[in-house]
C-alpha cells in the first residue's frame, strides 16, 4: 500500500496522536489452525442500504491437528445460512467471527467446503481505522444514491489490514492464501475489475454478471471489486493485458499516466530474475479512495491524486513511484507475503525500494539519489527512532504502515545492497521469491537466504537494523600531521546503542578525488591515511549510503568547494543551504550562481530559490542566467522557479519573459509567470487569469489565489474558497499555507455568502472524512471564527451569513 504521505505528516500534527511506542502484548503471526484453499463468492450490492447481498463457498483444510471446529472472520454482517453438502450447521457469530460446528472432526489435509448465505454491512463495521487508512469498513460505496452531481457513482474495496472480512467471510489473516472466484452481479451501466482473468458476461435485464476468476493463490487482504462508469485504456506488457480504468475526462491522457507500466514490468522481470508472475495486471483510480493506492493482486487502486492533465505530466508525473511500488509488491507481498504485520517491512520495504531501483534505471543514479535522500529526511523528521523495524508489541496494526517500516526498511535494503554487491543481493531476492513463492514469510528467512549465497554471517546486520531501533549520529573530526602527511579521520557515535557499518570516506587533494572504504566498528573509530598535499575536503559517507546523522565542523570554504564537487546529491545540497547564508561574500554569492547549472535539477531549483539578487555584488550575469533558465532549462519546475525569481526584482523589463511563460505547457510555469506579471503589469495578469479554462484555473488554485488575496477581488471569493481548506490545512509548505491563511480571512470577514457556501462546504466534507484525525474539531473552531469575524465586521449579509454557518457546523457537531 501507498499511504498518502503529505496527509499523513500534515494529520498527524493535528491529530494529537501519541507518538511514542506503547509496549502493549506480543503479536505474534496467527496460528493456523487451517489452510483456506479456495473462495467462491456470488455478489450484488444493494445501493439504498450500501450493503452486499453475498454467497460463499469457503474450501478450507486442517493445518495439522484434526477439528470439529471452522472459524471464519465475519464481520458486522446478517448470517442466513452456514452449510456443508446441503446439510445446516450451527455455528455461533459475535459479529466479529463465526465459529462453525461441523458435522464431523476433519483431519489434516482434509478438505471441506462450507456455504455461507450472507448480507454484508460495511456502514455498520466497529473498527478504528488508522492513518494509513483513514477507516475500516472493507467496502466503500461512493455517491450510493447517485445524489451528488459531482461525483459518480462507484463502489471500491479496501482489504489491507483485515478488512476483507467486512464483504465475505474469512481468515482474514496474511498468513493465508486462497485461490478465488467471484460472480459480481451489476447495473449493466457499470465496468467491473476484480482479481485474476474476467472469463464471462452475463448479460440478465438492465444488470450483467462478470465472472472474474483467480487461479493463483493469494492473500484475502489482497482481494479486490471495484464497479463504476470507468474508460478502459488497453495495453500490453508481453502478451499480458495491462489495462487502466479512468473516468472518461481523463481517458485521453490513462496512457500519459499510467503509460511507463509495460516497461516498469519488463525491468522489474529482469532485475528480479523472476518474470511477473500473474496473468494480468489492471489499475483503476477510485473517488475518495481511503489510501495513497493498494496492491491488490492484478486489479491495483489509486487515489484520485493519479488523475492529472498534460500540463501537470510535463512538470512531474506525481504518481509514478506509486506505480512503480504498487507494481512491485506483486513479487514482494502479493507473491510472498509477510507472515504477519509485525513484519510488514517484508512488503513496504521493497516497494519502497523499488522506487528508488525504477529511477536508477530510468532516469540514473542521481536523479535515485534525490529520490533517496528525501526518503531519509521523511524517515529521520518522522520522530520514529525508537520504533523497530520489525515489531511485535505494536499497539495497532494500522501503526505498522509508517515511515520505519516503508522509508527506513527502503534505506537499509539500500545498504544491504551496498555491502553485499549487486550480485548477491539480487541473487538473493530471486532465491527468496522463488523459494517462498505463493507462501508467506518472515525476515529471519531473508536473513538465511542471504547468509547461504554469500557465505557471511548477517545475524549483526539484520539484528542491528530489523530487530532494533535508530541510525547512527556521528561527529566527525580530522587530525592532520603535517610532518608525517598523515591525516586521521575520527568517528564518534553519539547514540546510545553502537552500530557497524561500510563507510565510504572521501579525500580531495588538488580537487582529485581518494576513495577509502572502511569497515566501522565501534562507538569511536578512526582512520587514518596518508596524503601528499594537504587536502581541500574531506567527504564522510560520501557515497550518501549510510542512513546516518553526522556533525562536522565545516568553514565556508569547504561548503564552496563540496558544492562544485561533492558526489552525492546530498552533500552538495547540505552544502549549498550553508553557502546561501554567506552571501555577502562575494565567492558564496557566484557559488550560488554557479549552483544554477548545477546536473541536479532539484539543486538548481534550491539555487534559485535561495539567490539574492537584492545583494550589492555584480547580479547583472546572474540575472542573465535566470532569464536564460527561465527560457530553456530542461525542466519545466525549473523554469518556474527562475520566473519566480525574477518575479522578485518587479523589473518591468521582465515583461517578455513572463509573457512567454504564460504561453508555456507547464502549469508550474502559468502560475509563476501570472504572479511573476502580477507585480509588473496587474491588468494584464487578470485578465490572462480570467481567460485560463475552468479546469486549469482549479489547478493552478495557489497562484491565483496569491493575485486575488492581493487584489482583494471580492468577484473570485468563491473561486478560492473551494481550495482554502486544502491549502491551510494538507499542504506542507509554509508560504502556501500563509497564502491560504489570509485567504480565510477575507472570505470569513467578506459579505460574500456564496464564498461562505463554498467554504463551509468542503469543510463538512473534510470535517468528516478525517474525523479519526479530530479534523472536524479543528473545522468547527474555524466556523466559530467565521461566525465571530462576520459579528465583529458587521456585513450586511451577517444575519444570512452566520445562518449558513451554523447550518453547516450543525452536520458536523
Ligand atoms: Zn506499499
Amino acid at each position: 500500500m501507498m499511504i498518502k504521505k503529505m496527509l499523513l505528516i500534515v494529520l498527524l500534527l493535528i491529530s494529537f496522536v501519541n507518538f511514542s511506542q506503547t509496549y502493549t502484548t506480543y503479536k505474534p503471526e496467527r496460528d493456523k489452525i487451517h489452510d483456506l484453499v479456495h473462495t467462491k463468492l456470488k455478489v450484488n450490492f444493494n445501493f439504498a442500504k450500501k450493503q452486499l447481498n453475498g454467497e460463499a463457498w469457503v474450501t478450507a483444510k486442517p493445518h495439522f491437528y484434526a477439528t470439529n471446529k471452522f472459524t471464519l472472520d465475519a464481520k458486522a454482517m446478517i448470517i442466513h445460512q452456514v452449510s456443508l453438502n446441503n446439510e445446516k450447521l450451527d455455528y455461533n457469530y459475535d459479529d466479529f467471527k463465526i465459529i462453525i460446528d461441523l458435522p464431523k472432526k476433519y483431519k489434516k489435509d482434509e478438505e471441506f467446503m462450507v456455504y455461507i448465505k450472507y448480507t454484508a454491512r460495511p456502514e455498520k463495521v466497529r473498527q478504528k481505522g488508522s492513518v494509513a487508512i483513514t477507516d475500516a469498513k472493507g467496502l466503500y460505496f461512493i455517491n450510493a444514491d447517485g445524489f451528488d452531481k459531482n461525483k459518480p457513482t462507484q463502489i471500491w474495496t479496501q482489504g489491507e489490514t483485515e478488512a476483507s472480512s467486512c464483504w465475505f467471510p474469512t481468515i482474514d489473516s496474511p498468513n493465508q492464501k486462497t485461490t478465488q472466484e467471484i460472480y459480481m452481479t451489476v447495473p449493466d451501466r457499470f465496468v467491473t475489475l476484480s482479481n485474476g482473468k474476467l472469463v464471462s458476461q452475463t448479460k440478465n435485464g438492465t444488470n450483467r454478471t462478470d465472472y472474474w476468476k483467480m487461479d493463483q493463490k493469494h492473500a484475502p487482504y489482497l482481494f479486490f471489486m471495484g464497479v463504476g462508469e470507468y474508460e478502459i485504456i488497453k495495453d500490453f506488457y508481453k502478451n499480458i493485458p495491462v489495462n487502466y480504468y479512468v473516468e472518461k475526462e481523463y481517458a485521453p491522457y490513462a496512457k500519459a499516466i499510467f503509460g511507463l507500466t509495460p516497461e516498469m514490468m519488463g525491468f522489474f522481470s529482469e532485475r528480479l530474475g523472476v518474470e511477473y508472475p500473474w496473468n494480468k495486471y489492471h489499475q483503476i483510480v477510485g473517488r475518495d479512495y481511503v489510501s495513497g493506492a493498494m496492491e491488490n493482486t492484478t486489479a491495483v487502486i489509486h487515489g484520485e491524486q493519479a488523475y492529472q492533465t498534460p500540463g501537470q505530466l510535463i512538470d512531474e508525473n506525481v504518481q509514478e513511484n506509486t506505480i512503480a511500488h504498487e507494481l512491485f509488491h506483486h513479487w514482494f507481498g502479493d507473491l510472498v507475503t509477510s507472515e504477519s504485520w509485525s513484519n510488514l517491512t517484508l512488503n513496504e520495504s521493497f516497494a519502497n525500494y523499488s522506487e528508488y531501483l525504477w529511477r536508477e534505471h530510468k532516469y540514473g543514479k542521481l536523479d535515485a539519489d534525490m529520490h533517496l535522500f528525501e526518503n531519509n529526511e521523511a524517515y529521520k523528521n518522522g520522530q520514529s527512532s525508537d520504533k523497530h523495524l520489525v515489531r511485535f508489541n505494536y499497539d495497532d496494526k494500522e501503526d505498522m504502515f509508517d515511515l520505519v517500516s516503508y522509508n527506513k526498511g527502503g534505506a537499509i535494503l539500500h545498504m544491504l545492497r551496498n555491502y553485499l554487491g549487486d550480485e548477491a543481493f539480487f541473487l538473493g531476492l530471486k532465491t527468496y521469491l522463488t523459494e517462498n513463492k505463493y507462501k508467506a514469510a518472515e525476515v529471519h528467512q531473508l536473513r538465511l537466504i542471504f547468509e547461504r549465497i554469500t557465505g557471511k554471517d548477517l545475524n549483526w546486520f539484520f539484528n542491528q537494523w530489523y530487530y532494533n531501533a535508530g541510525h547512527p549520529k556521528i561527529d566527525v573530526s580530522y587530525d592532520y600531521n603535517t610532518i608525517q602527511k598523515k591525516v586521521t579521520v575520527n568517528l564518534l557515535q553519539l547514540n546510545v546503542t553502537e552500530f557497524k557499518f561500510p563507510l565510504a570516506i572521501d579525500i580531495y587533494e588538488d580537487g582529485k578525488r581518494n576513495r577509502h572504504n572502511v569497515f566501522v566498528d565501534g562507538n569511536d573509530a578512526s582512520f587514518t591515511f596518508p596524503y601528499t598535499k594537504q587536502p581541500t575536503l574531506i567527504q564522510v559517507n560520501a557515497d550518501g549510503v549510510l542512513l546516518c546523522e553526522i556533525s562536522e565542523n565545516k568553514v565556508l570554504s569547504d561548503y564552496i568547494f563540496q558544492l562544485k564537487n561533492a558526489e552525492n546529491f546530498a552533500h552538495r545540497r547540505e552544502a549549498l543551504l550553508e553557502v546561501a547564508k554567506k552571501q555577502e561574500e562575494k565567492n558564496a554569492f557566484n557559488a550560488i550562481a554557479n549552483a544554477m547549472s548545477d546536473p541536479s535539477y532539484k539543486i538548481r531549483i534550491l539555487a534559485l530559490q535561495k539567490i539574492d539578487l537584492i545583494n550589492k555584488f555584480s547580479k547583472k550575469y546572474a540575472i542573465q542566467k535566470i532569464m536564460q533558465i527561465a527560457n530553456t532549462d530542461e525542466k519545466t519546475l525549473v523554469q518556474a522557479t527562475a520566473i519566480e525569481t525574477l518575479g522578485k526584482l518587479t523589473d518591468p523589463e521582465l515583461t517578455t519573459i513572463f509573457a512567454k511563460g504564460l504561453e508555456s505547457k507547464s502549469y508550474s510555469v502559468i502560475g509563476k509567470a501570472l504572479v511573476a506579471m502580477y507585480y509588473v503589469d496587474k491588468q494584464l495578469a487578470i485578465t490572462k487569469s480570467r481567460e485560463l479554462p475552468d479546469a486549469i484555473r482549479k489547478i493552478l488554485a495557489t497562484p491565483l489565489t496569491r493575485i486575488y488575496i492581493e487584489e482583494k477581488d471580492e468577484k473570485e471569493l468563491p473561486f478560492i474558497a473551494k481550495s482554502v481548506l486544502s491549502g491551510m490545512f494538507l499542504t506542507g509548505d509554509d508560504a502556501t499555507k500563509a497564502i491560504y491563511q489570509k485567504a480565510f480571512k477575507q472570505i470569513s470577514e467578506s459579505n460574500n455568502a456564496e464564498a461562505i457556501q463554498n467554504l463551509v462546504d468542503d469543510m463538512v466534507v473534510k470535517g468528516n472524512q478525517y474525523k479519526s484525525f479530530n479534523f472536524d474539531k479543528v473545522v468547527i473552531n474555524l466556523m466559530r471564527r467565521m461566525v465571530q469575524d462576520q459579528k465583529t465586521k458587521n456585513t450586511p449579509n451577517k444575519v444570512r451569513n452566520t445562518a449558513i454557518i451554523k447550518e453547516a457546523m450543525a452536520k458536523l457537531l
